[in-house]
């Protein structure tokens, strides 16, 4: 991801800057097999990978975007204040510090002393911050790679802010299951501790009529020979952008609900997952919407995870009656106060219309790009009506 001024986005509208200015354009509707096989990252281009990352988090625009989204900050701040008493006379490890301002809430929260972890150059600032508000003797900054460094004790409570867009863009997550493994003490807190992607066929005639149907009259002018490239170009990539829940079509689906006490990397590198749902509305698909949410539980709450065999209404109803009791809940679903995550939407080249109460249904399979494992791609099968699509694209 490179910073949000190389490619066009102002650094306030997105938190996470995208890892690739512009990708060739051969290679932009997603890895073709022999271009997966052959691009495999080499040790060399891992790291080179990781430099252009963590030198994107060292611009202030990206923290302020994170820090001014009150949806995350609140969620995390609350998070951090319902589980006082655990953390009160502990330690703790941030991963990816940033500014370090959940090390501070820690601190604040009553932590004996908080290990905050920063990779990218904003560790020199997280420091002075730290110093600035007295509380140099319980927060060490250190500067490094969680993977890297030594700490001289393991740690009570692991908090990190780790989402990306679409939940898994950047591959933060097995930085923290790493952390996990080495550093957490048996019985100990993960900050979140639990995440749930979902996916719903989505409906969105004005973007589309605003990409695609707007060159048929330009001025007056037929500029229709361009509707082909502006399907191409909406359907290509991975659009983040706010709908409402006006947008969905049809209840949401489990594509992957993830305990991070238990979690693997392995399991992290390809997530596939079915689905089928049932159109609420006659209305036109124009693609599919992705959206996640986090929760803040204890180990000993892990019985509160969702089962992707629940019925779509049982999660909502669930989801909701847990956020308004005991846990709480960070959502960036499209029906809830959007967050600068906003929602991920793979535009279809063609609308597909669909009837109230037709089937659509097919799988979807997330993996973790052979190129650069921050990236992301994205498979898509979908039947609904007798149609059939297949669809690729690359989140880079
Ligand atoms: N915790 C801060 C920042 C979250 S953004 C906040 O809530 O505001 C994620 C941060 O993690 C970035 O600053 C990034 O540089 C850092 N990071 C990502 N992977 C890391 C790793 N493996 N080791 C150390 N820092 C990492």
């Amino acid at each position: 991801m490179l910073p949000s001024h190389l490619n066009g986005h102002s650094p306030l509208a997105r938190r996470r800057p995208r890892l690739s200015a512009a990708s060739p354009p051969a290679a932009a509707a997603g890895e073709s097999p022999a271009a997966g096989a052959g691009a495999t990252s080499t040790a060399d281009s891992l790291e080179e990978h990781d430099r252009i990352y963590f030198q994107s988090y060292s611009h202030i625009g990206i923290h302020e975007a994170m820090i001014k989204d009150r949806v995350r900050t609140d969620a995390y701040h609350s998070a951090i204040m319902h589980h006082q008493k655990f953390i009160e006379g502990k330690v703790v490890l941030d991963v990816g510090c940033g500014t370090g301002i959940l090390s501070v809430f820690c601190a604040r929260a009553g932590a004996k002393r908080v290990y905050a972890v920063e990779a990218s150059e904003i560790a020199t600032q997280a420091c002075e911050i730290v110093k600035a508000n007295n509380l140099s003797d319980k927060v060490v900054v250190i500067h490094g790679r969680v993977e890297d460094v030594d700490l001289e004790e393991k740690v009570d409570v692991i908090i990190s802010e780790w989402m990306g867009y679409m939940l898994l863009y950047e591959s933060m997550l097995p930085s923290v299951l790493f952390a996990r493994d080495k550093w957490l003490k048996p019985g100990g807190l993960i900050l979140p501790s639990h995440a749930t992607l979902f996916m719903a066929p989505i409906t969105n005639p004005e973007r589309y009529e605003g990409s695609v149907d707007f060159w048929c009259d330009v001025y007056g002018i037929d500029m229709s020979a361009l509707v082909p490239l502006a399907k191409k170009f909406t359907s290509e990539e991975p659009s983040i952008e706010t709908i409402g829940g006006e947008n969905v079509i049809s209840w949401p689906s489990v594509v992957k609900h993830i305990d991070c006490y238990n979690f693997t990397v392995e399991e992290f590198k390809c997530i596939t997952a079915k689905y089928k749902v049932s159109s609420m509305m006659l209305a036109p698909i124009h693609g599919f919407g992705f959206w996640f949410e986090v929760e803040f539980n204890g180990p000993q709450e892990s019985s509160h995870n969702i089962p992707s065999n629940l019925n779509p209404l049982e999660i909502i109803q669930k989801k909701r009656r847990r956020s308004s009791e005991d846990t709480v809940l960070l959502s960036t679903a499209p029906e809830d106060e959007p967050t600068h995550w906003q929602q991920t939407i793979l535009y279809l080249p063609d609308p597909i219309e669909v009837k109230q109460d037709q089937t659509v249904e097919g799988s979807v399979t997330v993996s973790q790009s052979k190129e650069n494992p921050r990236f992301l791609n994205i498979h898509l099968e979908c039947s609904t009506g007798g149609h059939t699509l297949v669809k690729d694209c690359a989140m880079r």
